[in-house]
């Protein structure tokens, strides 16, 4: 794995030199636009970014050598302008139970955290994260606990599935054999608060000749910014999974603090106008079960009160604990009782099991150490990896 080369500020003044540009995060357009410069005719660039972005997003190449329907002499140019490079990997923990937790880093204090969870959904999900850190602080999630330092950009959000690609040799296999066949927004941050970037990187994701992993097997997890749902299911066409937790407001403004903004009525309304929702594309409703705060029958009851007429699936998540947390998880028995009342209402509402707690890897237990630098110091700081390369 090759390390993204971040100049010091006491080298800084070397850096006259341009730094290469980075080609991963760029759509097709975007390619085009920047190797057009150093083609000997321009108007293949159209051509030439095709081939690009197959190399990158479909083999996952990290190197130009590596293209070999494109000519040696342009290779060599590409490579003089050009970077292919990753997130470097600064840790990576197995689990017990086989999950992998990969914490990356991008640039200058920006550490963000991705988790394979084998043997769910197809084969496998990977859960990425779409900001570091989070603003919005719900009580019982780790990463609430860290301010937002930045949102991703598209570049550093597809990294997470090419370094997770690379580290379980997930390249070039056949879509039945991959290890990775879905991806969830539900790691590090608030998707909706990053869309452009989120729904950039599904782009490429669903590309047939990108990652290739169908918008149908991409789901966006959001604590409920319900004037973007609507917007994140026409741009995206993902499925959509909403952070529930509570069936009161007042219950829901403690445990998801957002809910003052967006209370639930007016939550449920933009569910309501996702597109395209339907028995076989139905929302998940996450439900953390927390003992002696939101797991009463009562709430069951309200639950499937609240949900009628929306196909759903609602998920019932055991409280993953991390330290310093404020809750308790419900007793298992509590959570099958809850489960009980949501299924003999029509609605499927697995237990999920929990996946990569040894590692602090499981729902909710993400967060990293990087911290909002100071005005004075981010101006002494190179600039974070850009999302696309500068301009011609
Ligand atoms: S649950 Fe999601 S939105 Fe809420 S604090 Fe955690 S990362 Fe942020």
């Amino acid at each position: 794995m090759t390390i993204l080369q971040i100049p010091s500020p006491a080298r800084a003044p070397a850096m006259k030199e341009a730094a290469p540009a980075f080609l991963p995060g760029l759509d097709r357009e975007g390619l085009a636009a920047a190797i057009a410069p150093h083609l000997a005719n321009p108007k293949q660039a159209r051509m030439r970014a095709g081939q690009i972005f197959r190399w990158i997003y479909h083999a996952g190449v990290q190197d130009f050598s590596a293209m070999t329907n494109i000519a040696r002499e342009l290779r060599e140019t590409l490579a003089s302008h050009f970077s292919l490079q990753r997130p470097q990997i600064v840790s990576r923990q197995v689990a017990s139970d086989g999950v992998r937790k990969w914490l990356l880093r991008s640039a200058e204090g920006i550490e963000f955290e991705t988790v394979f969870i084998p043997d769910v959904a197809r084969y496998g999900a990977l859960c990425v994260s779409s900001q570091v850190g989070c603003t919005l602080t719900c009580s019982f999630c780790h990463t609430g606990t860290q301010k937002l330092v930045r949102n991703l950009s598209t570049a550093e959000i597809l990294g997470q599935i090419m370094v997770a690609r690379d580290d379980l040799d997930d390249w070039g296999s056949p879509a039945e054999a991959r290890a990775i066949t879905n991806v969830v927004f539900m790691g590090m941050g608030e998707p909706l608060y990053n869309l452009d970037h989120v729904a950039e990187a599904i782009d490429i994701l669903a590309d047939g000749e990108g990652i290739s992993i169908g918008r149908r097997r991409v789901t966006v997890s959001t604590a409920g910014v319900a004037p973007r749902i609507p917007e994140l299911g026409t741009r995206t066409n993902a499925m959509l999974a909403i952070s529930l937790h509570a069936t009161r407001d007042d219950l829901r403004d403690d445990l998801v603090p957002l809910n003052r903004k967006y209370p639930i009525a007016e939550l449920l309304e933009s569910i309501r106008a996702y597109p395209g929702l339907s028995n076989a594309r139905r929302v998940t409703f996450e439900y953390v079960m927390l003992r002696g705060v939101n797991d009463s029958l009562a709430e069951a009851r309200a639950l499937v009160k609240l949900l009628a007429g929306i196909p759903a699936k609602i998920n019932l998540i055991p409280f993953n604990p991390w330290p310093g947390a404020p809750f308790l998880c419900s007793d298992r028995a509590q959570i099958e009782a809850f489960a009980d009342i949501v299924n003999r209402a029509g609605y499927a509402a697995p237990i999920r099991k929990p996946r990569g707690r040894d590692i602090l890897a499981a729902c909710g237990q993400l967060r990293s150490e990087s911290v909002k630098a100071r005005a004075s110091a981010r101006r002494a700081m190179p600039a974070e990896r850009p999302s696309s390369p500068p301009g011609p």
